[in-house]
């Protein structure tokens, strides 16, 4: 049995976190390789060293030295280690660490250098095998992670290894520079490992005790969501659910890997259990949908053109407009006349909404074009709703009840989720009542 360990930034905050991480390892011979974030916030206006690092680079910028920012990492490190009792020689490791940042005038680099340094602290105190992701995580020119290299080099590397920590959330591209993934890429990282030493399970310890229905800010009472596949996951983070990162299920995907989502602070709670579909076990969960996420701020292009369904090419027209903005589109219902082109108002700012409904009308022609702003979607999610009868009534009944005017609807033919557009104004409502349907 080979179980993968990611530790967030929580749980890496301090010498008291750490240690907590320390029991959860030593309790079971299973958890053989440990990812690390780098240290997270201790209290609410606590500064993520991850944040800190990109202000270093900053200074770098303006200053030529990133010795003041700097400085309050090295603060943090010294205490953990102290507080653990280590006997390493950090000092030498920040001194190094402060003069690559100040060389190297690379943002991502600087970032990094937070998992780096969690992931030597946390090597020492667990005596594990420290292993550099730079060694065996690559990225191509674009940016990229380039799996298959990724892949070899990651299950070669550790074969025969028993215990290591790695650090999570960067990698190296081909010319040798450092390059990391999006903002809470650690979760990748471990999904990565897990892939390329054939886990059994891939554990990605938090702070929360799993995935919650829905946001606990508008819904106190949330529950947790014991069971949930792959692709409802994928669905839920897309749509805001910020637990996991969104690109973390892609790499153990392959191998059916499960993910377990569990709480460093309270180690026997169960946490939610992701799954592919074929291990999905019925009756586990206690609502027939799985979870309710959502986002504010899109604008809808409302598009009506009689007879556009006897029109070639008509949709992708209107599509190549939008691409020629390099906009991306995030969803598309459409009617026997109409089109809705859905899209995030951030990319509309500056007078590009103006111009791109301008170009549209040049190029099909339409009856007419209505722009609706401020629309939230809300996604519900369940891999249970395909086969239930009854799931649309209830949740539209739910909205109809609390007056909530639904401004558009599209259900993929996948059925696993139902996404409504409503005003932002009724978006908190909107997800209180659904849940309040669903959720007993
Ligand atoms: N430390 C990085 C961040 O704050 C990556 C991670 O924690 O996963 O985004």
């Amino acid at each position: 049995m080979i179980k993968v360990c990611k530790f967030g930034g929580t749980s890496m905050a301090d010498a008291n976190a750490i240690r907590q991480v320390k029991n959860i390892i030593d309790a079971d011979d299973s958890r053989r390789f440990v990812v690390v974030s780098a240290p997270g916030k201790r209290f609410k206006d606590d500064i993520k060293i991850t944040d800190m690092l990109y202000r270093c680079y900053n200074e770098v910028v303006n200053l030529g030295t990133c010795k003041k920012s700097f400085a309050v990492i090295r603060e943090r490190f010294v205490e953990i280690v102290k507080d653990l009792g280590l006997t390493i020689d950090i000092e030498s490791v920040l001194d190094k660490t402060e003069q690559e940042i100040d060389q190297s005038k690379s943002p991502d680099f600087a970032a990094s250098r937070g998992e780096y340094l969690s992931a030597v602290v946390i090597s020492a105190f667990l005596g594990f095998e420290f292993i550099d992701a730079a060694e065996i995580i690559r990225f191509d020119s674009h940016g990229k992670l380039n799996v298959d290299y990724t892949d070899d080099k990651v299950s070669n590397r550790l074969l025969g290894v028993d215990k290591a920590v790695i650090p999570g959330f960067y990698g190296k591209n081909f010319q040798g520079e450092i390059k990391t993934f999006s903002r809470g890429g650690s979760d990748i990282t471990g999904s990565i490992i897990a892939h390329g030493v054939k886990a059994d399970l891939y554990e990605n310890w938090t702070d929360v005790s799993g995935f919650l229905v829905c946001d606990p800010r508008i819904v106190h009472e949330a529950k947790v969501i014991n069971q949930i596949t792959y692709k409802e996951v994928r669905e839920l983070s897309y749509m805001g659910a910020s637990v996991l990162h969104a690109e973390a299920i892609t790499p153990v995907m392959k191998r059916r890997i499960p993910i377990n989502i569990k709480n460093t602070f309270k180690p026997e709670d169960k946490g939610t259990m992701i799954v592919p579909n074929e291990q999905y076990k019925e009756g586990l969960n206690d609502a027939v949908i799985t979870g309710i996420a959502g986002k504010k701020n899109f604008t809808v292009l409302l598009i009506e053109k009689s007879m556009m369904n006897a029109e070639v090419g008509f949709i992708r027209r209107v599509l190549s407009v939008v691409e020629h903005y390099g906009i991306c589109v995030e969803h598309l219902p459409s009617g026997i006349d109409t089109l809705s082109v859905i899209l995030e108002s951030e990319q509309l700012k500056d007078g590009v909404l103006t111009d791109l409904v301008s170009e549209i009308r040049e190029n099909v022609n339409p009856d007419y074009v209505h722009v609706i702003e401020n629309i939230s979607l809300i996604a519900t999610v369940g891999h249970g709703m395909a086969r239930r009868h009854g799931t649309a009534a209830t949740l539209f009944t739910a909205l109809a009840e609390e007056k909530i005017n639904i401004q558009m609807i599209d259900q993929g033919s996948s059925e696993l989720n139902i996404i409504i557009g409503v005003a932002n104004s009724d978006y908190e409502k909107c997800i209180r009542a659904i849940y309040k349907a669903f959720v007993k």
